[in-house]
């Protein structure tokens, strides 16, 4: 090979993130077609359908407490007894109450017809039964009409759409889906992605010893992360490994992987050096997009199509490829599984750090939160310190030209609505 083989173009103006995502996202059309899955094994998964409730939850009006229900004007004094006139477990559902009587009741039974309030069994005294008669109870404190009874409906009345179309399901809402009935859901198919990584530098951590590598190989980080962020996702991923640098074999490989896949995703070779062979093989074979984007870890980025499938090259460096994947990959993923929410929370939080070196680039920076309520930086910031991103807990997007001062604000995205 000869050194420097090809002239050098020039550098491609820098697009800004928001237009490459709303670019990426205008390509992400939803998959076709939904598929029914248990409520059990809907977690992470996008409903396909609008929930809607044929029932009022709860039910009936029922009592938030062990206790006594009465009604407030039978009420006399700490000293007067009630009888107990029936016991209402929860799951049954007791008969009208007899004026001048209480109900014994237990959480979650149904208010007998009759009675306004429940009083907690710690504010009553049970009186033993007398020759044969009911037990009493006496209640020390005045009840106030409606205290400890949850009231029908007032968690989700019938006719209520309790989850839309386009939600990402959340442990809560597969609970909220199972107490309106529903035991199976409609939702989006799962995103295909075959994964590989590029790079003749890349061994696989288990086949060679870190004593016995050679200079100049590293190994695949990228390919570790980049599959368990897709795992969380909901993806089927079909990992092909690591793909040598030349174009025959990438070309192969993208061939091979256009079949039964939704996605293509790379890391490495999209670059511009003439090691970076992603370019010319994806455009063999379909379509490429390759964008300097405006933004600091992770500058190259491309999309494109190879056949029916979609294809997304990261760039190679580690934190980069991390960070591109969760602004950019993850949306588009999510928009794919015809999601509503795109967009990661973006808090406002306090910088406990200065930041003198204000970038041209809009820039993600590694930070964690601290015990006092502010932001830490980590004092590494290069694209190939996966540290960086162990040690943090969210980024910092700091608008290009910008420094920051300790106390400033800023806008802290945690990684914990970037990972998922
Ligand atoms: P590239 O984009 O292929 O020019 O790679 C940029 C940098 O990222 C180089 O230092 C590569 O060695 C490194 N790199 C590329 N792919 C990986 C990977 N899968 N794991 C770790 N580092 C990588
Ligand atoms: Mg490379």
């Amino acid at each position: 090979m000869s050194i420097d083989a090809k002239p050098h173009t020039a550098r491609a103006p820098l697009k800004p993130l928001d237009l490459a995502l709303a670019e990426l996202l205008a390509h992400a059309a939803p998959l076709a077609g939904t598929e029914a899955v248990s409520t059990f094994d809907a977690d992470g998964r996008v409903l396909a359908q609008d929930l809607v409730s044929s029932l009022d939850v709860p039910a009936l009006d029922n009592s938030s407490m062990d206790g006594y229900a009465l009604r407030c004007a039978d009420w006399a004094d700490a000293h007067t007894p009630l009888q107990v006139k029936q016991r209402i477990p929860a799951g049954s559902s007791g008969h009208a109450l007899v004026p001048g009587s209480a109900a014994r009741i237990f959480t979650g039974a149904p208010i007998p017809q009759g009675a306004d309030t429940v009083v907690m069994q710690e504010d009553c005294v049970a009186t033993e039964a007398a020759d044969g008669g009911l037990p009493g109870v006496r209640v020390q404190t005045q009840p106030k009409p409606g205290q400890w009874i949850r009231r029908r409906g007032e968690d989700v009345a019938s006719g209520d759409v309790v989850l839309r179309h386009g939600e990402r399901l959340s442990p809560a809402s597969l609970g909220l889906a199972a107490s309106i009935g529903f035991d199976k859901l409609q939702v989006a198919p799962r995103v295909r992605v075959a994964l590989f990584s590029t790079g003749d530098e890349l061994v696989m951590p288990g086949e060679v010893a870190p004593a016995d590598m050679k200079p100049g190989a590293i190994y695949n980080s990228n390919r570790f992360f980049l599959r368990a962020l897709l795992q969380r996702l909901g993806c089927t991923v079909t990992d092909l490994g690591i793909v040598p640098d030349r174009l025959d074999a990438t070309v192969a490989a993208l061939k091979g992987a256009s079949q039964q896949h939704d996605l293509i995703l790379t890391s490495g070779g999209v670059s511009v050096g003439e090691e970076d062979h992603i370019k010319p093989a994806v455009q063999a074979l379909g379509e490429l997009n390759l964008w300097q984007i405006a933004i600091k870890p992770g500058k190259p980025f491309a999309y494109g199509t190879v056949g029916a499938a979609h294809f997304i090259g990261l760039p190679g460096n580690p934190v980069s490829s991390f960070v591109t994947f969760m602004l950019l990959v993850r949306p588009f993923l999510l928009k794919l599984q015809g999601a509503t929410r795109l967009a990661p929370e973006s808090i406002a939080h306090r910088a406990h750090f200065n930041w003198t070196k204000a970038d041209k680039r809009r820039e993600f920076l590694r930070v964690r939160q601290d015990a006092t309520g502010g932001l830490e930086l980590f004092d590494n910031q290069s694209s190939g310190v996966l540290t960086s991103a162990v040690w943090g807990d969210g980024l910092v997007d700091n608008p290009a030209g910008q420094t920051i001062a300790h106390g400033d604000v800023v806008r802290f995205i945690p990684f914990s609505s970037l990972m998922s």
